[in-house]
């Protein structure tokens, strides 16, 4: 199998010390040894030594979910996100991607997401098209508010719109390029993909990323790869902690105790922890998670929920076990995604909000 070096120097310098073992939430989910990320890295070294065939770990390979915890934890500084991407670009450059993922990956080349959705929901539409005029200031929702929350979305055009706001929304807003690179990593689909969204976003001065995971893509990733970005990107939490700031969003206490979900992709991948709170405070008193900030638990999401949709439930459910235990009341997310996850788990105890909720209630 062809992984950098790189690559093959981080697989070959876990040390099995186990300390990641217990903070991935695919591992305690499943409960099985091979969902673990040092568990991963053992069957990517043995494929390395042809000891076994790529195809007897692929499944594995599509069971992280690319949450950083491992990389966060790990002792010894290695990165089995790294190497996990690498792995799925190279199984898909070698045809040998599972039927189930290369379902998504055509979805994505052909609908620009890997739901396969070619129409939005006709209260999205009209909203959208409400906001059809160009201005400076583009929200882009990303693929899965727009294709399977799109009550989510909606939300978030009413959030801007209380604040009053001049922004956009493109009904035909091309991908970001995260779910390919999720799928199939540096692949030139999916820096193809990349540079198309850009050449969009960069006719706006403010590019407003609702999704963590299109953040994430837009002000990281872009980078990593090439991708020349000329407007400004934000992530949806800090723009409303601006706005708030501003006094363009009126701070409103609505009596609720919450705690908040740290999306991995704004407390780890971008050093952002603080601009949600300062919203969530505004609206509601703010207590803390078990594990948060920089050490948060990823909930789940929708992508992965399409080939693990019992998994996904799990790590949800281990999620709200976290605010049981702690006998909170209410979680606030950030991640349309983890919403989605969340709210997906049949209970009553625990009320899940999105940020929009607490404002808009
Ligand atoms: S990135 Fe997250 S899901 Fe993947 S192995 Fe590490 S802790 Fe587990
Ligand atoms: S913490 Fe790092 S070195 Fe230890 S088992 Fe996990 S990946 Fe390997």
């Amino acid at each position: 199998m062809m992984i950098s070096e790189k690559a093959k120097q981080h697989v070959e310098s876990c040390r099995f010390c186990w300390m990641c073992h217990h903070i991935c939430p695919i591992g305690n989910a499943t409960g099985h040894e091979r969902s673990t990320p040092r568990a991963r890295a053992l069957g990517i070294s043995l494929v390395n030594r042809n000891a076994i065939e790529l195809s007897e770990i692929i499944d594995n390979i599509y069971e992280c979910a690319g949450c950083g915890a491992c990389v966060h934890d790990c002792t010894t500084a290695w990165d089995p996100v790294m190497f996990t991407k690498e792995v799925r670009l190279q199984a898909a450059l070698e045809d040998q991607l599972p039927a189930y993922i290369n379902t998504l990956v055509d979805n994505c080349l052909t609908t620009g997401n890997a739901y396969g959705k070619t129409e939005l929901c006709e209260s999205l539409t009209a909203a959208i098209k409400a906001h059809a005029e160009p201005t400076d200031t583009l929200l882009y929702l990303g693929v899965d508010a727009r294709t399977m929350a799109c009550k989510q979305a909606l939300k978030a055009i009413k959030v801007l719109e209380k604040a009053g706001v001049a922004f956009t929304v493109l009904l035909d807003e091309p991908a970001s390029g995260a779910q390919l690179d999720f799928l199939i990593g540096a692949a030139e689909e999916t820096k193809e993909q990349m540079q198309t969204v850009a050449n969009v976003m960069n006719h706006y001065k403010t590019v407003v990323c609702y999704d963590p995971a299109d953040a994430k893509t837009v002000k990281q990733t872009f980078g990593e790869y090439g991708i020349e970005l000329t407007c400004k990107a934000v992530t949806y939490t800090a723009f409303l902690a601006e706005l708030l700031r501003s006094g363009a969003l009126k701070a409103e206490n609505k009596g609720k105790t919450v705690v908040f979900q740290d999306p991995f992709q704004l407390s780890r991948d971008l050093g952002e922890t603080e601009e949600a709170r300062e919203v969530i405070a505004a609206f509601a008193t703010l207590e803390e998670m078990h594990l948060n900030r920089e050490e948060t638990v990823w909930a789940g999401n929708i992508l992965m929920a399409q080939y693990l949709p019992e998994v996904m439930k799990l790590v949800a459910e281990r999620r709200i076990f976290n605010a049981k235990s702690l006998a909170k009341k209410a979680i606030v997310t950030a991640s349309v995604s983890e919403y989605t996850s969340l709210k997906n788990v049949a209970q009553n105890e625990i009320e899940i909000l999105s940020l929009d909720d607490l404002i808009l209630d």
